[in-house]
């Protein structure tokens, strides 16, 4: 059997929905954006939400927005995909990493706050795999002059408490990527409560330009713009934001297909060597990825047996800072971030999206139960174990 990592969901109407842009002939960001925009701010509970071409430009614009540049530092966990602390970089500013949790392996508060300079700006806690940061929490650590822009990339549906991404932060940022749980191939949103980071959002997407397309010729006039601040070009089409469109009313049936599929992974996996990250008390997780913690340095050994019987399993991710960019930055402490190290060393996810059939869940967990845990060596868990203690 073959089991892809991942299928996506889109429905047959969303070709419809793109031939109606077509045939508008307005093919940029115009009503259908708006349309989504709105849709984003009632999910959400926020006031603002703009549309981007992708979480990267989403956030760059953000931090452009927030004038963050260079002599700044920003606060990024390790354990995240590499986007979180390029895009710190790319406005001028210093990516400052902490380690995880070892339990949730979200970013560790303790650490962040301990990590806090006269420099830092902004902190950008990731919602990883899906659950989210308790962002309250982390507000309380840091106290209220650091600005918290949460990478959501993985939550769209998660929250904790009952609090959802954007509402307790300076701003959320979500992914639409191709493997995302909402997608348009290509795409993201920033979503805030911050009217004045909204309104200098708007420009920052835009080059910095005081009108955008469809106002430019509002009217059936051309009105002339101005650029005060640096943007950058983050804008999403009516093209993409049509494919938003068709998902977003079945968000919450996808998120309990997933939430089904993971707890039968855990169930069925709890108890062996394999480990995965514990979900905490009040949080509705928006089950990403199901990543799984293979001991003893047998991770990639477990990864080819899995491709081996065609099941796309990939490794998301590795701690940032073992990448060379980071590796080779005197700036970035070597041998610091030991949670993050031992879990992007060990970890890999398995197959988890809403059209996995439990026949091809089972036939993966077969793989794992009656193949893959039966040749892992004992000894070297073993010793893994004593040098966790
Ligand atoms: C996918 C991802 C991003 C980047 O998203 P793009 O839309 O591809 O720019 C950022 N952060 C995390 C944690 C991600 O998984």
């Amino acid at each position: 059997m073959r089991v892809p990592f991942y299928r996506h969901s889109l429905p047959a109407s969303s070709a419809t929905l793109v031939a109606q842009v077509i045939e508008s002939g307005f093919l940029t960001s115009g009503q259908r954006c708006a349309g989504v925009e709105e849709q984003l701010c009632a999910i959400f509970g926020v006031s603002h939400a703009k549309l981007t071409s992708s979480w990267t430009q989403g956030a760059v614009a953000a931090l452009l927005a927030l004038g963050i540049g260079p002599g700044d530092e920003v606060i990024v966990p390790a354990m995240t995909f590499v986007a979180t602390a390029n895009v710190v970089k790319q406005v001028g500013a210093r990516p400052v990493f902490v380690d995880a949790d070892p339990s949730t392996l979200l970013i560790d508060i303790a650490l962040a706050k301990a990590a806090v300079t006269p420099r830092t700006k902004a902190v950008i806690p990731v919602h990883l795999y899906g659950q989210m940061v308790d962002i309250p929490a982390l507000r309380a650590a840091l106290g209220p002059g650091i600005r918290i822009i949460e990478d959501a990339a993985h939550c769209f549906e998660g929250r904790r408490n009952g609090r959802r991404p954007g509402q307790d932060s300076d701003a959320a940022i979500f992914s639409f990527y191709a493997t995302k749980n909402v997608t348009c191939g290509e795409g993201g949103a920033v979503v805030t409560n911050d009217a004045e980071l909204a309104a200098n959002l708007k420009e920052a997407v835009l080059h910095g330009m005081s009108a955008a397309a469809a106002q430019r010729f509002s009217g059936g006039r051309y009105q002339h713009w101005d650029v005060a601040r640096l943007g950058t070009k983050a804008n999403l089409p009516d093209l993409l934001a049509v494919l938003l469109e068709a998902q977003l009313d079945s968000v919450d049936e996808r998120l309990e297909r997933r939430e089904i599929l993971a707890r039968r992974y855990e169930e069925s996996l709890l108890g062996t060597p394999l480990g995965f990250p514990t979900i905490e008390a009040g949080v509705v997780s928006a089950r990403h990825l199901f990543p799984i913690h293979v001991p003893g340095g047998q991770r990639d050994r477990v990864m080819r047996t899995l491709n081996d019987q065609g099941i796309g399993a990939t490794v998301n991710y590795r701690s940032v800072t073992e990448l060379s960019l980071y590796r080779n930055d005197p700036s970035v402490p070597r041998n610091s971030f030991p949670v993050s190290f031992d879990w992007g060393e060990g970890t890999l996810c398995l197959p988890l999206f809403p059209t996995l059939r439990e026949e091809e869940q089972d036939y993966v967990l077969n793989v794992l139960l009656y193949e893959v845990l039966p040749s892992l060596d004992s000894h070297a868990i073993e010793e893994r174990g004593v040098a966790a203690l």
